[in-house]
């Protein structure tokens, strides 16, 4: 395989960068995120992107368990130099697919516990960790990994729906519930966490009260049509400030119009341009890990999930590079 040493000509702290899409084109090369190194061919990692194929915590839709593989091929053609953002990602640090973490589909317990036991073990030799889903469970044992390595976080957490219940069908641990059992568990930093893109039908008003005592800002999403990109975007600064950063984006934040391969839709969600828009509005912050989950496949058309996916994956690794 024909690697391109140092892609990008800026800081260039990559030790190897994607491959070369002018040798080979980007439909062919290995199946890695973005067409990146392997986690195994690097000896330094500033970002590993890893997948987490789990989605037996859904509780409508399934398939996200398809998701890393999914992402990873809707990011073929991500290219080395963002201009918006004036940095190449893959450039100034070392970013490697370090594979998928392979976890139980019959116990969520167990699964919880691999999780977090593979988020750890890759946090050992590489700096930070860019997640892809699998559904919104992951979200707590990645937390646990990231906490027990950078200390308390400042959660900012992208979706439809508030993932703060209680438990579900007797459950405590599935995808509607990692931000309450997280915050059970002391991960957050008191008065720094929020929701973006919130919309949809609740159960009662009692879900929304609960979530304020659990120390989230919500910022809605008629809130973000009425505020703009910058206003959210200057919101967000406001409440992390310069404290640890975890940024969680469940797909389904954007509209179904936008990504319509995920498990449990919304209607007037947020669009791809405003989302992308918010994230580099965020340039600056200190940005310690993040995941991207919620895609399922099977009810995407023409990649366009998995495509708005690998690009916010793009932002994120571009936040990481500018981190504050
Ligand atoms: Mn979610
Ligand atoms: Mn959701």
């Amino acid at each position: 395989m024909k690697i391109n040493e140092g892609e990008s000509g800026a800081a260039g702290h990559a030790e190897r960068g994607p491959i070369d899409a002018s040798r080979i084109p980007r439909f062919a090369g290995p199946p890695t995120f973005a067409l990146l190194p392997r986690r195994d061919e690097v000896t330094h990692c500033d970002v590993a992107v890893v997948g987490v194929p789990f989605d037996s915590g859904t509780s409508y839709r399934p398939g996200a368990r398809f998701g890393p593989a999914a992402v990873r091929q809707g990011s073929r053609l991500l290219r080395p130099w963002h201009p918006g953002l004036q940095v190449a990602p893959f450039g100034v640090q070392q970013v490697a697919d370090a594979g998928d973490i392979a976890c139980n589909p019959f116990d969520i317990k167990e699964a919880i516990d691999q999780i977090e036991a593979g988020a750890t073990a890759l946090l050992t030799s590489a700096g930070h960790l860019l997640a892809i889903g699998g559904d919104h469970t992951i979200a707590y044992p990645l937390l646990c990994a990231t906490r027990q390595r950078f200390g308390p976080l400042a959660l900012v957490h992208f979706d439809a729906h508030l993932d703060t219940w209680q438990t579900y069908f007797g459950a405590p641990l599935t995808h509607g519930t990692p931000f309450r059992r997280a915050a059970e568990d002391g991960l957050f930093l008191n008065g720094h966490s929020m929701h973006i893109g919130i919309r949809g039908p609740l159960y009662a008003p009692s879900d929304l009260t609960e979530d304020a005592e659990l120390g989230f800002q919500i910022i809605s999403a008629m809130d973000v049509g009425r505020t703009g990109i910058d206003g959210v975007a200057a919101a967000i600064r406001a409440q992390v400030g310069d404290r640890p950063v975890y940024l969680s984006i469940d797909i389904d934040v954007l509209d179904p119009a936008h990504a319509p391969g995920t498990g449990t839709p919304e209607a007037g969600g947020l669009t791809s341009r405003e989302l992308l828009g918010i994230l580099r509005g965020l340039a600056g912050t200190r940005l310690v890990g993040a995941d991207v989950v919620e895609v399922s496949p099977a009810y995407d058309h023409a990649e366009m999930t998995a495509v708005a996916a690998a690009h916010i994956c793009y932002e994120l690794l571009a936040l990481m590079a500018l981190r504050g």
